[in-house]
């Protein structure tokens, strides 16, 4: 074995939701005939109409002069020179705005933009200062856990509760009593539509966040990897924010693009200019198959227009079956499901749960049925709060029939837990 650096030892640890995942394999292989519904999943299913766009771009690139070009040559650090024009003449005429080709930068993934951004602006200064990443309602994305090399710089809030208790419905709001955004803070990092809970920060809950880091220059990253124009994951509607200390951070692998690594971060030209130079540092460019076919898409309308008619109502369904059954099926206990705002999946609190999270998973993985137990996503929340440990994430990569049976074999294991205890 090698020996490490700490910040190898800190990276190799399995964390979150990765040690899960690894559970989950494991079950899943050792299964030996057995049959699992599997609603752990982050990754997107594949949509026929949406494969057969990428393959339509793919052929058009294939076609073109423009292939060789693509593929056979580095580029700029910055991007593929016709996507950032696609993404800036789409942004410009749909939200009014006045970006210029400096205003965007194309990362391999969305991922790899928070990894710039928390350790750019999050970290030690020079003066031996602690700027800190700002996740300003916890929970939110587990992936924000691994971006920090500086671990203590990652500070989660708890967020309020919004219940409505006759409906079994509950939402969270960021906590503006206690959510602190200072001097010194390095950045605000949120996701919106959230993965895991498919909550959406209104637009007032946004811009007020924006005006507060805005007082002392703190980026504000939004995470839209659920967003529209694509992949359009919301199910309430909601308006983009742009502004002098928004980054606007999007992702295509929600719109069918995964395996190609396309992030893309639109914003003011001095924060793109740091991200940048951080990425010609650790990989040059993102690669550039995957952009010249994502301009091609942006550029025809069909990326956004699959997305609100195909990839939209296909999700939207599945969040609304686990409901339907969900009400239908759930026993007399104080359960709470996270409005279905957007995102790919759904978000269950099981108040006053007399187990934890991870043994209910346990449990549900005995009838057949995996989620994830909800407590590896509050990344950077340093407080003990016993709703960590009371919340599953259910994925809506399931089938219909799938969703349903899943979501009554979950019902019934809720009602053996509470009726034990
Ligand atoms: N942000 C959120 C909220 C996500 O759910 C994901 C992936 O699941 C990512 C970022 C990372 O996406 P990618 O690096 O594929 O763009």
């Amino acid at each position: 074995k090698p020996a490490l650096t700490q910040l190898g030892n800190e990276m190799s640890r399995l964390t979150g939701v990765r040690a899960i995942m690894k559970d989950i394999t494991e079950t899943l292989r050792s299964g030996a005939g057995r049959e699992f519904i599997n609603l752990s999943a982050g990754n997107p299913l594949i949509l026929p109409e949406v494969e057969q766009l990428w393959r339509d771009c793919t052929a058009d690139l294939l076609a073109s002069d423009e292939y060789g070009a693509v593929v056979c040559r580095y580029g700029a650090s910055q991007g593929y020179q016709p996507l950032i024009d696609a993404v800036v003449n789409d942004f410009n005429q749909r939200y009014g705005l006045k970006l210029t080709a400096r205003n965007v930068l194309i990362t391999p993934g969305s991922q790899s933009l928070y990894f710039y951004a928390a350790n750019a602006f999050g970290g030690y200064t020079a003066d031996g200062i602690l700027k800190k990443i700002v996740l300003p309602l916890s929970p939110d994305y587990t992936g924000y856990g691994g971006v920090a090399l500086t671990q203590e710089a990652l500070f989660a809030y708890k967020p309020s509760l919004e219940v409505d208790a006759a409906a079994h419905r509950f939402k969270y709001r960021p906590d503006f009593k206690q959510l602190e955004i200072a001097e010194d803070t390095g950045c605000v990092l949120f996701s919106r539509p959230c993965n895991p809970t498919g909550n959406v920060l209104t637009d007032d809950e946004v811009q007020k966040i924006a005006t507060m880091a805005a007082t002392h220059d703190v980026p504000v990253l939004v995470d839209s990897a659920y967003a529209p124009p694509f992949p359009a994951l919301n199910f309430t509607p909601m308006t983009p924010l742009f502004g002098e200390n928004i980054l606007h951070c999007m992702s295509l692998s929600k719109a069918g693009l995964p395996g190609e690594r396309i992030g893309i971060a639109i914003g003011d030209e001095q924060l793109i200019h740091v991200l940048e130079c951080f990425q010609t540092n650790m990989c040059i460019h993102s690669p550039r198959y995957g952009q010249a076919i994502a301009a091609r898409a942006i550029n025809s309308g069909a990326l956004a227009d699959i997305s609100a008619h195909i990839i939209r109502p296909f999700y939207q369904s599945k969040s609304q079956i686990v409901e339907a059954t969900l009400d239908q099926a759930m026993p007399d206990v104080p359960w709470f499901l996270h409005r279905g705002e957007g995102a790919i999946f759904s978000w269950l609190w099981l108040q006053d749960l007399p187990i934890t999270d991870w043994e209910f998973y346990q449990e549900l993985k005995q009838v057949g049925v995996i989620v994830v137990p909800g407590s590896s996503f509050f990344p950077g929340l340093r407080e003990d709060w016993a709703h960590t440990r009371q919340c599953l994430r259910i994925s809506l990569t399931g089938s219909d029939q799938e969703l349903e049976t899943a979501m009554k074999q979950l019902a019934a294991v809720v009602k053996q837990v509470y009726q034990r205890s």
